[in-house]
C-alpha cells in the first residue's frame, strides 16, 4: 500500500562458509527519512546494503522495497534505488558523459540527455563532461561519482561511507548536496558508516550493527542520551 516503508528487512541472513556476515536482522526505513547503519569494521553493513541493491543473494530472509519483494524482483525495484560508495571506481578511460550513459542505461532512465544536462547544471559538470573521468581533480570526481548516483533520481539512496575518502570541505558539500536532493525529491536515505558525528549530521534514526546483528537502535540524540557520546562507540565498535 502507499503506507509502505520504502525499506523493510525480516530475518536477514548471510552466511559466508562459517562466517554470518549477516545474523538475523530485521529493520524498516520509513519513505522520506535518513536512517544511519552504524558499525565497525566486519559489522555487516556493506553485505546489507548489497543485499538491498541485489548484488548479493541473501541466504535467508526477506527485504521489500516499498512492499515490492526485492529479492525475487528485484529488476523492478533496481530503478527507483541507487548508490554511493567511494570503493566503486567508474571506467576511468570513458568521459563523464559517457560514463553518466552507461549508468543511465542500466537503470532504464528514460530521458537520459535532458537528465545528465540537468545533472551537469546542478553539479557543475558543463566543463568537464567530455573529458575522461581518469583525468579529473579529486573534486571533479566527487561531483561524477554524486551524478551517478542521482542519474535514475532513485527514490531511495544507499550510501555506503559517502565521505570516508574526502577532505572536510568536500565531505560538508557532499552532505549538503545530498540532503537538498531529499528534500527536492522526498527520497529516503540510508547511510552506512562507522563514525557517528557523520551518521548524526545527516540521520534522524540510527540501526547500530556489530558482528553481523542489530545492537541498538534509536535517534541519534536518543542514544547519546542512552550511552553517553563517549562511550557508544564501546556498543558497536
Ligand atoms: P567494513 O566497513 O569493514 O566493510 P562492514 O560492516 O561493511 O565492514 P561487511 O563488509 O559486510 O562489513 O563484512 C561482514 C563480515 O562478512 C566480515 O567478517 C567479512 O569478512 C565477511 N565477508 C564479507 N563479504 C564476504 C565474502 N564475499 N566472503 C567471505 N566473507 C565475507
Amino acid at each position: 500500500g502507499s503506507q509502505a516503508p520504502a525499506i523493510r528487512v525480516q530475518g536477514l541472513v548471510k552466511q559466508y562458509g562459517a562466517v554470518r556476515a549477516v545474523d538475523g536482522i530485521d529493520f524498516e526505513v520509513p519513505a522520506g527519512t535518513v536512517t544511519g547503519l552504524l558499525g565497525g569494521n566486519g559489522a555487516g553493513k556493506t553485505t546489507t546494503i548489497a543485499m538491498l541493491l541485489g548484488l548479493v543473494l541473501p541466504s535467508l530472509g526477506r527485504i521489500e522495497i516499498f512492499g515490492v519483494d526485492a529479492v525475487a524482483d528485484r529488476y523492478r525495484v533496481l530503478p527507483s534505488m541507487n548508490f554511493e560508495s567511494p570503493y566503486v571506481e567508474m571506467p576511468l578511460r570513458l568521459t563523464v558523459r559517457q560514463n553518466l550513459t552507461v549508468y543511465g542505461r542500466l537503470y532504464g532512465v528514460a530521458d537520459l540527455k535532458a537528465r545528465i544536462a540537468e545533472l551537469a547544471g546542478d553539479l557543475e559538470l558543463g566543463e568537464i563532461l567530455d573529458r575522461p573521468t581518469g583525468k579529473l581533480s579529486a573534486g571533479q570526481k566527487t561531483r561524477v561519482s554524486l551524478a551517478k548516483a542521482l542519474i535514475n533520481a532513485p527514490r531511495i539512496l544507499l550510501l555506503d561511507e559517502p565521505t570516508a575518502s574526502l577532505d572536510p570541505d568536500t565531505a560538508d558539500w557532499v552532505r549538503s548536496h545530498l540532503e537538498r536532493y531529499r528534500t527536492a525529491k522526498g527520497a529516503t536515505i540510508l547511510l552506512a558508516s562507522h563514525n557517528m558525528s557523520e551518521v548524526e549530521r545527516l540521520c534522524t534514526d540510527v540501526v547500530m550493527m556489530k558482528a553481523g546483528r542489530i545492537v541498538g537502535r534509536g535517534s541519534p540524540e536518543a542514544l547519546i542520551r542512552q550511552y553517553g557520546r563517549t562511550n557508544m562507540e564501546e556498543v558497536f565498535l
